[in-house]
């Protein structure tokens, strides 16, 4: 068995063609939750849903997020309803007592379903219900994600890296917003002055992370900061990986990065954005698999391949390159 660590893109994008190398019965994948948050009452768990819907053959593949074709008639009518009724758009917290109250699970990560902020398609939302459901019945996130990994037919074991409550803070000149206000609220701006996982110290590993964990692990192409580092956050988790054999593919070609924020939050933490960095911020990481134009020099084994993952050939040659470092190091 191997064990991927997921956010939303780098590493599904690596999972869709790789397949013949590494089979969904014989992988685990443990995906990030800090980037979730509560939508008008219903949980969103946008990496673990990306692995539902990649390995249940329904993800919109344009965005990496979402179900192909989904018709989006409930959120369209937020927005019409919210014009008509001129109240506000745009990513809208909870007041600040109602982010500590109720669902536990959501806790600091509460936005107000007006005008809905993200984009949520029918068929996407009634996952989101199913889910906040079963949790209110008193399941734990990972016994509803094994309910719905099996409603959309997945061979492969998929786990939230935890049952307790971590939310992605991002620290601004214009104080501190969750992830998803961030990214997808406001595109990328303000400017990253820190990161923060609020709840990271009180959460801890699931009896399944930690049997996920025993196995070789792949690091995935994510992003370092917002998709590894509340995983990193979680109390039992570092540990596992000091203790098991890793390979991390990098998300950077030397400083340039293939999609995405990774580079301004790393900017924003402190850290170098590149590849050197991501080794520095992964000092568990036993060997890398870095693209054949990064010429990074590291301290522990490399192997290089063209790295681009745009086709289901991409992903089963760095699938390869993935298997060749974990020879060297298992
Ligand atoms: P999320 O979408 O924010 O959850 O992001 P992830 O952590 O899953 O992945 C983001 C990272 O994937 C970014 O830093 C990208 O550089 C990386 N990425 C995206 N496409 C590719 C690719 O084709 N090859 C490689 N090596 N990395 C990629």
């Amino acid at each position: 068995m191997v064990t991927f660590l997921a956010g939303g893109t780098g590493t599904p994008k690596l999972l869709a063609g790789a397949g013949d190398v590494f089979a969904p019965e014989r992988t685990a994948v443990v995906a990030n939750t800090g980037d979730d948050i509560e939508l008008g009452g219903l949980l969103v768990c946008p990496d673990l849903d990306t692995m539902l819907f990649l390995d249940g053959g329904e993800l919109d593949r344009e965005t990496w997020w979402g179900i192909a074709d989904d018709t989006a008639e409930t959120h369209d009518e937020l927005h019409r309803l919210a014009t008509a009724a001129d109240l506000p758009t745009g990513p809208q917290y909870l007041p600040a007592d109602a982010q500590t109250a109720g669902r536990n699970i959501a806790r600091h990560r509460r936005f107000s379903g007006v005008a809905e902020f993200m984009h949520i398609g029918d068929r996407d939302r009634a996952v989101h219900v199913t889910r906040t459901s079963l949790l209110d019945a008193g399941h734990s996130l990972t016994a509803v994600t094994r309910r719905l990994a099996d409603a959309f037919g997945l061979d492969r074991e998929l786990l939230p890296m935890s049952d307790d409550p971590v939310a992605t803070m991002i620290h601004t000149p214009d104080g501190p917003m969750h992830f998803q206000e961030w990214w997808v609220g406001r595109s990328g701006q303000p400017a990253v002055e820190d990161v923060e996982f609020r709840g990271g110290e009180a959460a801890s590993v699931t009896d399944a992370v930690r049997r996920a964990l025993a196995d070789p692990v792949v690091v995935g192409p994510s992003n370092p900061v917002t998709s590894l580092g509340p995983m990193l956050a979680v109390d039992g988790i570092r540990e596992a990986l000091v203790d098991t054999p890793v390979v991390a593919v990098s998300p950077f070609v030397e400083d340039e990065v293939f999609s995405g924020p990774a580079a301004d939050l790393m900017a924003g933490v402190g850290r170098e954005p590149s590849t050197a960095g991501v080794a520095e911020a992964y000092p568990f990481a036993d060997a890398f698999v870095l693209d054949s134009d990064d010429g990074t020099d590291l301290d522990r084994p490399v192997v290089r391949t063209d790295t681009a993952l745009d086709t289901g050939a991409d992903s089963d040659r760095v699938a390869r390159a993935v298997a060749d470092a974990l020879a060297e190091v298992a």
